[in-house]
């Protein structure tokens, strides 16, 4: 085993630290005050500060090329053009968005390259100068997401946590630790809130049954399952086919086996996407950075912090966010808080026995709602 304990053990010290400092929202969305303090109190911040330079930095003339987001930093983000790992600041011209991240982990985007005589030699990036601008994103294929209050008001802001990942690899372990079935039907409908496709994995089947009754309601669902272990190999090729060609991204609790699967799939392992460029004073910020792991056959699983936290934070409010079609009929239900189970003159509860919601979604809200 490569020591693959050691540095997540030393990067989740580190989300720790980081997130005790500053939410992760207000780098994400670019917002300028919040970034101020960030700023001034918090963080010792590279040259290249958002506040004054949002507004001022133009790309420069040059060729531009397109690449995928891999990290989001105070005033700049990583940007994965072909293998090379690019910091890039952002173009005065990109206007963020005000109700939904700017720039998540998985945007494709358009970057500008900065002139040669402002970058220095591979792995030893002057501190001063980015490697490029990013100037525009493209529009995202998928999301995975949460909603978060702002402010005082009901503004509900959309944090993407990653885009454009076509597969939600949700991993569970049939033992050790046991299976928590609510926590897969969370992540199924923040899969399918943001188009992704849900596959759920059963790994350490070495150690023990799985649940058939659970297995069966997927299946009934339409949510594929694969039975593995990472420990003898059993049913990685089915893995392997099932991401073959696909962006996939990480979900699932601590333990379950997510490093273990990948050692095991990906054939020299893990592109070192946070240490090549992040051994400086900016490492302490690289806590939003993706670890990608390519695929032999095409594809890429995507490891990224705060996936956990998606579906182990969620509350009743929060849950609804991911059934629109009842969002949308909520406001006729006779009381405002109403929780759409046991309450007279519910319109959801009218609608799913009308047959007007899936009943599949209905029962899903229920049995989710039960373990929050
Ligand atoms: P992660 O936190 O989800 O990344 O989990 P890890 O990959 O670190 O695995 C947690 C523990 O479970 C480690 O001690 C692994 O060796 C062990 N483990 C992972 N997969 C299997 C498996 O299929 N069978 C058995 N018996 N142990 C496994
Ligand atoms: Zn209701």
């Amino acid at each position: 085993m490569r020591p693959v304990a050691r540095r997540k053990g030393k990067s989740r010290r580190r989300i720790k630290d980081w997130q005790r400092r500053f939410r992760e929202e207000d780098i994400t969305s670019l917002d300028a005050d919040q970034t101020e303090t960030l700023q001034r109190d918090r963080v010792k911040l590279p040259p290249w500060r958002l506040k004054e330079e949002m507004g001022q930095v133009e790309a420069p003339e040059g060729p531009s090329d397109e690449g995928m987001v891999t990290g989001l930093f105070p005033g700049c983000v990583q940007v994965r053009v072909g293998d090379e790992e690019l910091l890039c600041r952002i173009a005065g011209t990109f206007r963020p968005p005000k109700d939904i991240s700017a720039l998540a982990v998985g945007d494709q985007v358009t970057i500008v390259r900065a002139r040669d005589e402002h970058v220095s030699g591979q792995g030893d990036i002057d501190k001063d100068r980015a490697d490029g601008v990013l100037v525009s994103r493209r529009p995202r294929e998928t999301v995975l997401s949460r909603p978060q209050r702002r402010g005082r008001y009901d503004e509900v802001f959309e944090k993407v946590v990653a885009a454009n990942m076509e597969v939600l690899l949700i991993v569970t372990s049939v033992r050790q630790p046991r299976l928590r079935p609510g926590l897969v039907d969370r992540f199924c409908i923040i899969a399918e809130r943001g188009e992704m496709l849900p596959l759920v994995v059963f790994n350490k089947i070495d150690l023990g049954e799985v649940d058939e009754a659970f297995a069966a309601e997927l299946a009934t669902g339409g949510i594929p399952t694969v039975r593995c272990s990472a420990l003898t190999g059993a049913g990685l090729d089915d893995l392997r086919a099932a991401l073959a060609g696909r962006r996939s991204i990480l979900a699932g609790a601590s333990g379950v086996g997510k490093s273990a699967i990948v050692n095991a799939i990906v054939p020299g392992a893990d592109l070192p996407t946070r240490e090549i460029r992040m051994k400086d004073e900016r490492g302490r910020h690289a806590t939003t950075a993706a670890t990608l792991h390519k695929l032999p056959g095409g594809g890429l699983i995507v490891d990224t912090p705060g996936v956990r936290e998606l579906a182990l934070e969620m509350d009743d409010t929060e849950l609804t966010w991911y059934f629109p079609e009842m969002v949308a009929l909520a406001g006729e239900c006779k009381f405002n808080n109403c929780t759409h189970t046991h309450e007279p003159d519910c319109a959801v509860r009218s609608a799913a026995e009308a047959g007007e919601i899936a009943p599949r979604r209905y029962h899903g809200y229920l049995r989710i709602l039960e373990t929050l």
